[in-house]
C-alpha cells in the first residue's frame, strides 16, 4: 500500500493523475503536510470533497497517535510516544538548543544490537520502521510544536544501519524543497558499528555526519558492552570511519557513554589517546544515564573532570554532552518500556 509520507511530489503529482486527479494538487498537499502539518485528507479543506473522498480510499493516512507526551521542566526537551498504526510504539525526542530544535529520530522498534547500558533492546527487536513512520516523527513535532526544524540526530531507539534502505529513503526525503528542506550537513545518524554498511554510506554522496558508537578504547572491554563488537573488531570500524572521512571529508564524531570503574578512567582516556592522537575528530563523552538493571552507573563529576581533562590535554578533541531529558527518561527507550510494563 502507498504511503503518502513516503512519496515525494514528483511521485504524487504521478499518483494523482493516474487516479484522475490534477497534477497541481501535490502542491497544495504538500503545503498542507509539511508547512502545516495538516495530516489528514478530510482537513485539506482546498481539495475538492470528491478529491478527499477518493484519497481517503486509495491512498489512506494512518498518521501515529501521541499515546504519551513528556516535557523536561527546563521546558527544552519533549518527548512523545508515538503508536503506529499496528499498535507498536516508538519514542521521538525533540531538543530545543540555542541554535535552533534537533529532533531524535528512531529507526526500529525495539533493537537486536543489545548494548549493556541501553534500554531500547531489553525487550528484543521488533521491526524496522518504514521511511514514511520516520518522517511522522517529525510531522508530528511540526503540528503539535510547530517547531521550525535545524537538524535531526538519527539516535533514537534502532540501529539505522541494520535498517539501511529505509533511513537513506528517509534522510532522502526530508532534504526535498518541498518537504523539510533540510541539509545533509543537518543530519547526523549514529551507528553501533555495521561496518560493511559504513562503505556503503560512504557512497551514498549524502555529506551527513556519521557518528560512532565508540564507547571502549579496545576490543577486550567493547565486547562486555557492545555485543556486536563480537562481529566487528575496532579495527575495522576505525578503518571504516576513516574511509568515511577521507570519501565524504566530513569529520567523524566518536560516542563515548562514561560508565562508573567501567570506561571512564586515565587508562581508558590513554588508550584513546594512543587511537586518535593528530587524527581530524571528535570526541563526544556521554555520561550514562544510570541503569541500575544492569548495574552501571554515571562516574562522579570529578572522575569525568579528569577524564575529558586528561584527553584535552593530549590533544583530542571531546565535548561533553549536555545532557537533555535525564529526568523524563529520553534516553534511549525509557519510556516505551515503562508504558510496555
Ligand atoms: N544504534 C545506534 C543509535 C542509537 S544509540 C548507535 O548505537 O549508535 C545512540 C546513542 O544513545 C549511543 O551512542 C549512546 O550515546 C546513547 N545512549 C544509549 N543508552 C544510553 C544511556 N543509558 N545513557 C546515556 N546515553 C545512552
Amino acid at each position: 500500500m502507498a504511503d503518502i509520507f513516503e512519496m515525494t511530489k514528483a511521485e504524487l503529482q504521478e499518483f494523482l493523475v493516474a487516479n484522475g486527479m490534477k497534477k497541481f494538487r501535490a502542491d497544495q498537499i504538500f503545503h498542507y503536510i509539511y508547512k502545516q502539518g495538516i495530516t489528514s485528507w478530510d482537513d485539506m479543506v482546498l481539495l475538492p470533497k470528491a478529491d478527499r473522498m477518493k484519497l481517503n480510499d486509495v491512498l489512506p493516512i494512518y498518521f501515529p497517535e501521541i499515546e504519551a507526551q513528556q516535557e523536561a521542566s527546563d521546558g527544552q526537551t519533549v518527548k512523545l510516544l508515538l503508536r503506529l498504526h499496528d499498535g507498536q510504539t516508538v519514542e521521538t525526542v525533540l531538543m530545543m538548543h540555542d541554535y535552533g530544535n534537533s529532533i531524535c529520530v528512531s529507526t526500529q522498534v525495539g533493537c537486536a544490537v543489545n548494548c549493556a547500558f541501553c534500554a531500547s533492546a531489553k525487550n528484543g527487536f521488533v521491526r524496522n520502521l518504514t521511511a514514511g513512520e520516520m518522517v511522522a516523527q517529525l510531522l508530528a513535532f511540526r503540528k503539535n510544536v510547530t517547531a521550525e526544524l535545524h537538524s535531526i540526530v538519527i539516535m533514537g531507539t534502532g540501529e539505522p544501519l541494520l535498517n539501511y534502505q529505509n533511513v537513506i529513503r528517509f534522510m532522502r526525503l526530508i532534504h526535498q524543497e518541498d518537504t523539510f528542506y533540510l541539509g545533509y550537513r543537518n543530519m547526523t545518524l549514529s551507528t553501533a558499528g555495521i561496518v560493511p554498511a559504513m562503505y556503503d554510506l560512504a557512497n551514498e554522496k549524502m555529506p551527513i555526519t556519521l557518528a560512532i558508537s565508540l564507547h571502549a578504547p579496545n576490543d577486550e572491554l567493547r565486547r562486555r558492552i557492545m555485543p556486536i563488537a563480537e562481529q566487528y573488531v575496532l579495527r575495522d570500524v576505525l578503518k571504516a570511519g576513516e574511509n568515511y572521512f577521507n570519501t565524504t571529508g566530513r569529520k567523524v564524531t566518536f560516542e563515548y557513554i562514561l560508565i562508573k570503574d567501567v570506561n571512564c578512567t586515565i587508562a581508558c582516556a590513554r588508550q584513546l589517546v594512543q587511537l586518535f592522537a593528530g587524527k581530524n575528530i571528535l570526541i563526544n563523552a556521554i555520561p550514562i544515564n544510570d541503569n541500575y538493571d544492569v548495574g552501571l552507573y554515571r562516574p562522579s563529576s570529578a572522575e569525568i573532570d579528569m577524564f575529558i581533562n586528561f584527553l584535552k590535554k593530549h590533544g583530542i578533541p571531546v565535548t561533553l554532552r549536555r545532557e537533555m531529558g535525564t529526568k523524563i527518561q529520553a534516553a534511549c527507550g525509557q519510556l516505551r518500556i515503562k508504558r510496555d510494563k
